[in-house]
């Protein structure tokens, strides 16, 4: 097998979902570089593949890149993989490719499975653009500001979030992006896979009617679908104060002229204040 590094898919969550390339590539090459040994090495018993494994985690990836590289050098091929889907998805795996790369090294992607594009694929949301923004920040604050950056974008916006914490996303996910249609995609792949398609109002309902949120989850969101039909000469506050002559009180058109430059309530009250100072 040709020293390289191969960047290995392996299941989400249904241990079927491994390609031939995948197993043959672990069966072999040399040496097995994995987040977690003691997971990795039950998905190799099932396919009775014994490798010598290392650790690469989020803690030690800098430094294990070093180590990978030189192996790779010196003739062997090392696989990365992750606990699941593709290494480099908000999992370890990014900074072993920068090393190999700067090093002249040959990476080899050994495609498979992604929580990602096997939620964008079912979801129903438009598919022909899609925006993977990995997981929002834990805190609200933060959370929100993400949000707002993604508010005027078109792409349909892809994200993971923690079980504990999807009650509160979609609840800040509303309050920034507006009701838009969302899916949460729960438990893909395996035997409680589901998939909850509404507004963020509804599905929020149907969560907090439930004992406990459970599961690893994917979070899509509608991208804004309102064209700016807006005269780019115009500023926002111009039109805002266009809009109140016209009748509408000051909230409302700042939520109208929002919706027209396609940018959340926030930005448009931002915008306004900067622009009249
Ligand atoms: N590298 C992985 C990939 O390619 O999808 C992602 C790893 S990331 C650390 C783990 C997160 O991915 C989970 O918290 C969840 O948001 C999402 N995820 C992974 N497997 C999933 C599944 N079977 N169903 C839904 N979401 C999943």
């Amino acid at each position: 097998m040709r020293a390289a590094v191969y960047l290995v898919a392996t299941p989400i969550g249904n241990l079927e979902d491994i390609t031939l390339r995948a197993i043959r590539t672990l069966r072999e090459c040399d040496l097995i570089a994995c987040e977690d040994t003691r997971h990795t090495r039950k998905l190799l018993n099932r396919y009775e593949i014994q490798k010598p494994l290392i650790s690469c985690h989020e803690h030690n990836e800098h430094e294990r890149a070093n180590q990978i590289i030189e192996r790779v050098q010196s003739g062997q091929a090392v696989a990365i993989v992750s606990d699941a889907g593709l290494p480099g998805i908000s999992d370890p795996g990014y900074r072993v490719v920068q090393a190999a790369i700067a090093a002249g090294v040959r990476v080899i992607p050994i495609p498979g499975p992604s929580a990602v594009d096997t939620a964008v694929v079912a979801s129903g949301l438009p598919t022909d653009s899609f925006l993977y923004a990995g997981f929002l920040p834990a805190k609200s604050g933060q959370r929100i500001k993400a949000l707002d950056a993604l508010a005027a974008e078109k792409a349909t916006l892809v994200f993971y979030e923690a079980p504990h914490r999807l009650l509160r996303a979609l609840a800040d996910a509303q309050s920034v992006l507006g009701n838009r249609q969302a899916v949460v995609a729960r438990e893909l792949t395996k035997t409680h896979e589901e998939f909850l398609r509404g507004t963020l109002a509804e599905i929020h309902a149907d969560l907090a009617a439930r004992e406990s949120v459970r599961g690893e989850i994917v979070l899509l969101i509608a991208g804004t679908d309102d064209a700016p039909a807006v005269d780019p000469e115009v500023p926002l506050s111009a039109r805002v104060e266009q809009l109140v002559a016209e009748g509408a009180s000051p909230m409302d058109a700042v939520k109208t002229a929002a919706k027209e430059y396609g940018v959340s309530k926030r930005k448009a009250y931002n915008l306004v204040e900067q622009e009249k100072s």
